[in-house]
């Protein structure tokens, strides 16, 4: 149901939102972007919908509220074991298209991939979105070549246009943030035509892993992992334990995200690891992105945010590298 309403109403209606629930928003953070003297957009708590960053895409996504990047997942002493209380408040994650697809695909991992993360599920069933418009595409991302670019799985749509507000709403107990607000036709903001074009390559097989193309890519790459923190559908962690000084008996296990492109990723016991090059590792990330994910559940992993472009310190792009597979493909 659509409804137009004031930017007074919709401030009021967002501070009792702030007091219900948790919300979630990419917000513009001076200063604390990764090098000196520069910002960052990343996700956090606004108290007002002037916080929230409206026109630019985030740098790291909203995955970082369903997923915590460090999650005590139990406390133990000599005897007993205890369990990190869950959110006890709903949540709100404002996001965007590309990003609502991506929730799809965390969905996939952790709940219809075997037994449900029993973490996640918790976070996850608290979970609404809200769906922020794209009136024009990012520079970098590629979502109508992923067909990420629309969505109708949001919970209620917000957009500011000067004093008005408009607002559609797909979830009952969302209906009071419309409260004396007029009816009105919203249809969401979507792009239809991205700057960035993305072919995927549709031959791939386990052929494919012999390719050049991954030594050339991974040589420039230095294994930082900032391209799978930035990726809203990338899902591993590793495990830490931890033991406190004052008692070592007594600790707690944390999950910590991790890098499949980051040294030691794939070793296991005895010093073994599986692919040895970091050119391997950028065929690992890659493939799994286009072709292994795909494979197994019906449609690729990349959302075509582009976020991986943007963040690598190298400049190494990710889809110029599909971009070339496909063409490579396309010349036999
Ligand atoms: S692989 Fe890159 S473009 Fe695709 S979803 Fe991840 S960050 Fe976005
Ligand atoms: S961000 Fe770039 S340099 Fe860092 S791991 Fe990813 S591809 Fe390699």
């Amino acid at each position: 149901m659509g409804y137009q309403m004031t930017r007074a109403q919709a401030d009021a209606q967002f501070r009792r939102w702030t007091e219900q629930y948790e919300v979630y928003a990419p917000m513009l953070m001076k200063g604390e972007g990764c090098f000196s003297d520069t910002d960052i957009i990343r996700y956090g708590k606004p108290a007002s919908l002037d916080e929230i960053e409206w026109a630019e895409k985030s740098d790291y996504s909203f995955k970082e509220v369903l997923i915590a990047i460090n999650e005590t997942l139990f406390y133990y002493t000599e005897d007993q074991t205890i369990l990190p209380k869950g959110p006890e408040k709903e949540i709100l994650i404002f996001l965007r298209s590309c990003d609502l697809h991506a929730v799809k695909r965390l969905d996939q991992i952790y709940l219809h991939n075997g037994n449900p993360d029993f973490y996640y599920n918790r976070v996850r069933e608290k979970a609404k979105f809200i769906l922020m418009g794209c009136p024009a595409t990012c520079a970098s991302g590629f979502c109508v070549s992923m067909g990420t670019n629309t969505t109708d799985a949001y919970n209620a749509y917000l957009k500011l246009d000067g004093d008005k507000v408009y607002v559609d709403i797909r979830d009952e107990a969302l209906v009071g943030f419309a409260a004396d607000a007029a009816a009105a036709d919203v249809t969401p903001d979507f792009v239809t035509e991205n700057e960035e074009k993305v072919t995927l390559p549709k031959k791939l097989s386990n052929e494919s892993f012999t390719k050049e193309i991954w030594q050339e890519y991974g040589a420039r790459c230095i294994g930082c992992g900032r391209c799978n923190f930035a990726c809203p559908t990338c899902t591993c962690f590793t495990m830490q334990d931890i033991f406190y000084q004052d008692n070592p008996r007594a600790g707690e296990r944390r999950r910590v995200w991790a890098s499949c492109q980051v040294e030691g990723f794939d070793e296991i016991a005895g010093g073994i690891k599986f692919r040895k090059t970091q050119g391997d590792q950028m065929r690992f990330k890659v493939m799994h992105k286009i072709y292994d994910f795909e494979k197994r559940f019906g449609y690729p992993m990349c959302v075509g945010c582009g976020r991986c472009d943007d963040i690598c310190p190298e400049y190494i792009s990710y889809s110029n590298l599909v971009n070339r597979l496909a063409k490579e493909e396309e010349e036999g």
